[in-house]
């Protein structure tokens, strides 16, 4: 980078707060701005957990972003001393002949990932707090387990700041349009002119950019906490876990060790409607779904929820996120869509858009998921 670089963050939520900290890392001018506060519960993070994984179930092309996050991980941990991820390893069970199982076996041969293969007896033995049928195995991913959400978004934000960064906060982004050779942001106290903005809205993407040409579904998302009856789900090893089929959903242990929080997959969730007016009110019929897992696959938890949290999330139709210039603007990186898994490679999402926003160009392997030459929605 030759001349210093002035850049926008437009949400910094979980991909902004990272964007901003890698581009802060890298000397660029940054100003984020947010409609709440980073670290916020209102939108896609919150909850305490979410799960980090080295395997991957839907493609396995995500392993080497998930690899380059997992460094980043350790960086930010490292310059800040938090701990904002801990490896307790994560438990994926279902149908051997599922698709989802094979590609996580898939991305674990191909990449050499460290792992175990439990049959029925060893798992019993070891996680007693599961049940799987005839037919499922039982993989445990052993780089993997849970990232704190508030805390990291926190953090991120507040290693941005130290580096140079000024955050907005309760700002809200009204439009982004062309300004010569750069990009101006308008709020409603003002504007302010950059070279480039890393845009990172979630589920308020469609309203933010309302020509986007792909459309992102944005959806409410059900989590729900259980309190086991016995010991087995908080002994020595405490993985999160992943029930691939018939009905797919995951959980975790809570880290204060006395509930386990359940979720489940995109086909579970209700449109999310407009995300300035989220329904938090859960009715007792969204937990028939819960219980009914419990009993299959998990019968000590005890099926009176001790907290339901709802939030929202942007869903492509592929489930592949959107990472790139926006058509008709290269100097707006788009950070959206990221359906229901992009937490854990957050970190590798923000330096890929710091890449984008300061070079034009990534050296990651982002074809795949790129808003260039993207046919599929
Ligand atoms: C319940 C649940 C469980 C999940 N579990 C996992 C998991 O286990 N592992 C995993 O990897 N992923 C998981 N995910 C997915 C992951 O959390 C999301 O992919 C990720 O948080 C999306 O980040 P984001 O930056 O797009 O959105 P957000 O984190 O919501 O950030 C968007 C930010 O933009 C701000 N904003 C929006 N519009 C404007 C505007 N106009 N002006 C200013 N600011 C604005 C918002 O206030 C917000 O702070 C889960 C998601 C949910 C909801």
């Amino acid at each position: 980078m030759s001349a210093k670089k002035r850049v926008a963050v437009v949400g910094v939520g979980t991909m902004g707060a990272q964007a901003a900290w890698r581009l802060a890392a890298r000397g660029a001018e940054v100003v984020g701005y947010d409609r709440f506060a980073p670290g916020h519960d209102r939108s896609a993070a919150g909850g305490e957990t979410r799960i980090f994984r080295s395997a991957h179930f839907e493609d396995s092309r995500y392993v080497p972003l998930l690899q380059h996050a997992d460094a980043l991980w350790e960086t930010l941990q490292h310059e800040t001393g938090r701990e904002l991820r801990r490896l307790t390893g994560c438990l994926l069970m279902g149908p051997t002949a599922h698709h989802q199982m094979a590609t996580a076996l898939q991305s674990i041969a191909e990449h050499g990932l460290d792992h175990e293969v439990l049959d029925a007896d060893a798992l019993a033995k070891r996680f007693g707090q599961f049940r799987i049928e005839d037919g499922d195995a039982a993989v445990l991913d052993r780089r993997a387990g849970f990232i704190r959400p508030e805390l990291t978004i926190q953090t991120a934000a507040r290693r941005a700041e130290e580096l140079g960064a000024r955050i907005h906060r309760y700002t809200t982004v009204r439009e982004i349009v062309p300004a010569g050779s750069g990009v101006e942001v308008r709020t409603d106290t003002g504007s302010e002119r950059f070279d480039a903005a890393v845009v990172s809205p979630g589920p308020w993407v469609n309203d933010l950019l309302p020509d986007l040409p792909w459309e992102v579904d944005v959806r409410r998302l059900l989590s729900a906490w259980y309190v086991p009856t016995t010991d087995a789900w908080f002994g020595e090893e405490r993985p999160a876990f992943i029930r691939t089929a018939p009905t797919h959903c995951y959980g975790l242990p809570s880290p204060d060790g006395v509930s386990v929080k359940l979720g489940l997959s995109r086909a579970l969730h209700r449109p999310a409607g407009d995300p300035n007016h989220l329904d938090r009110t859960v009715a007792p019929e969204e937990l028939e779904i819960f219980t009914e897992l419990m009993g299959r696959y998990m019968p000590d938890l005890n099926p009176d929820p001790v907290r339901l949290s709802v939030y929202m999330e942007g869903y492509t139709e592929s489930s592949r996120p959107l990472v790139g210039p926006l058509p008709g603007n290269s100097d707006v990186v788009l950070l959206a869509g990221f359906s229901g898994h992009g937490f854990k490679l957050s970190p590798a999402f923000g330096d890929i858009a710091a890449d984008l926003a300061l070079d034009g160009t990534s050296p990651r392997p982002i074809d795949f998921i790129s808003t260039q030459d993207r046919t599929e929605a």
